[in-house]
């Protein structure tokens, strides 16, 4: 009977397609299905069939998270809210004709057309850029790849670890139309995970007894967490000389070895474990596609509202967006939440649309200190908000991050759950 209900839904309304099934795009079709009910038939096209909760998923490394926890399986949360998912690849976008085309499961390539489209499909992480990545690099940023890094770390048993981002390749033009201040030159995409994770490994390692046998070091391509304010980045540094951590900037990755991990202009840091975040980049699709629907980067520019400034009914949010700088989940659930707004209207049903206003909000865990690290911080912006506090508070809150999402389906209001902090 449900199904003959969600049927009648599917079918009828404006043809809105998805791409992409993590924050930006599980929050627009939530948040404009609730909206706009039957106005809108909402498909969500993912090439996994579920998502994992990406700022958990570096806990995974430490054992402090089992996969499964911050596992969402999309078939089964998606439909029950009216929307249909779709496994399948985006291979084409054809924006001048409204239609993509998507690699199904069973390799057959399928053209779906579309009156409206989101982009929500984040960054490709160019491990390939890094020469000796497969051998010798431990990515932080997908399930398998902190699977292969847990079981590294249960091996390790003393040495060298480095921890660090590769570099961005931020788009230049064609810019987004938002104030210029929302558009930093930014080194690394964003830095947040290679802050938690020296904080993570403070605590795992002393579990273990290894903190003495271990020399770790941090590097980046800028200067390390350029996004916050000087006073925040003084509080780290000195927060990495009490923990004895070796901080290098200005290195931009080039290569791993067994032993050590080398940079752009030549220089060596010795690492027996090579931690670190592949550089962003666009993706390839949309690298083809620079001066049309993308930047010479592959990153969409888009107005205020999402709106690509190319083709009118095309929204591109987070990662993917090029005035998404810093890359951050709390932007890419902003943005989608003003896209939403935004078609709501044209489909008649008439909402306040939000302005969007960049600010970094994110905690740095260290599940087995006990403790985390809030951040809220707009300097990057021109903005005075400068906020570093360390609280056992921040842990717990993590937790219940993991837990809101997870409970909701990824169906998350996050101005709400920031407001507190
Ligand atoms: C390790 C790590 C930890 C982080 N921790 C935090 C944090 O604590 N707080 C925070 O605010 N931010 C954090 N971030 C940043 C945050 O995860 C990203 O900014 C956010 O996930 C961006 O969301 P998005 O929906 O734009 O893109 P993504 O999360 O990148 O999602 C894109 C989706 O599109 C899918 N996709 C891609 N290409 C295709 C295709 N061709 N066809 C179909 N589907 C496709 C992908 O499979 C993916 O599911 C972290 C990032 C990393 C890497």
């Amino acid at each position: 009977m449900i199904n003959v209900i969600y049927k009648d839904v599917y079918f009828c309304g404006k043809k809105v397609i998805v791409i992409g099934g993590r924050f930006g795009g599980l929050t627009f079709a939530y948040n404009l299905k609730r909206t706009v009910g039957d106005k809108a038939d909402i498909e969500l096209i993912e090439k996994n069939s579920g998502t994992y909760l990406r700022p958990l998923i570096p806990h995974i490394s430490i054992g402090s998270v089992e996969p499964e926890e911050i596992y969402l399986d999309l078939s089964n949360v998606l439909p029950r809210k009216g929307i249909r998912f779709t496994q399948g690849t985006v291979k084409g976008i054809e924006p001048q004709k409204n239609s993509i085309s998507v690699e199904m499961q069973d390799g057959s390539v399928v053209r779906k057309d579309y009156d409206y489209l989101l982009i929500a499909m984040g960054a490709h992480l160019g491990k390939e850029r890094v020469a000796g990545s497969e051998q010798f690099g431990y990515s932080l940023c997908e399930v398998e790849d902190v699977l292969k890094l847990k079981e590294k770390l249960e091996s390790f048993s003393g040495g060298n670890i480095t921890i660090g981002s590769g570099i961005f390749y931020q788009g230049k033009m064609p810019k987004p139309s938002v104030p210029e201040n929302y558009l930093p030159r930014a080194e690394s995409a964003c830095e947040g995970p290679i802050f938690e994770m020296s904080l993570m490994l403070a605590g795992y390692l002393k579990r273990r007894g290894l903190e003495k046998k271990t020399k770790i070091t941090i590097y980046s391509p800028g200067e390390y967490l350029s996004d916050l304010s000087k006073e925040s980045r003084n509080t780290v540094k000195s927060l990495y000389d009490q923990l004895g951590y070796q901080l290098v900037e200005k290195f931009v990755l080039k290569e791993f070895s067994s032993d050590a991990v080398l940079s752009e202009d030549g220089r060596s840091l010795k690492s027996d474990l090579s931690i670190y975040k592949p550089p962003y980049e666009g993706h390839e699709i949309f690298r083809k596609m620079a001066g049309d629907l993308a930047d010479d980067g592959g990153f969409i520019p888009t107005d205020m509202t999402m709106v690509s400034l190319k083709y009118d009914n095309v929204y591109c949010v987070g990662d993917a967006n090029s005035a998404s700088v810093i890359k951050l989940g709390y932007s890419a659930v902003r943005m989608a939440e003003i896209a939403a707004q935004h078609l709501s209207n044209r489909l008649g049903v008439k909402t306040h649309v939000d302005t969007f206003t960049p600010i970094i909000y994110c905690i740095a865990d260290n599940p087995y200190g006990g403790f985390g690290i809030s951040v809220s911080d707009n300097t990057l912006y021109g903005g005075s908000v400068s906020k570093a506090v360390p609280s056992p508070l921040n842990h717990f809150k993590k937790e219940m991050f993991k837990k809101y999402f997870m409970w909701t389906g990824g169906d998350m209001v996050l101005e709400k759950y920031f407001s507190g902090w």
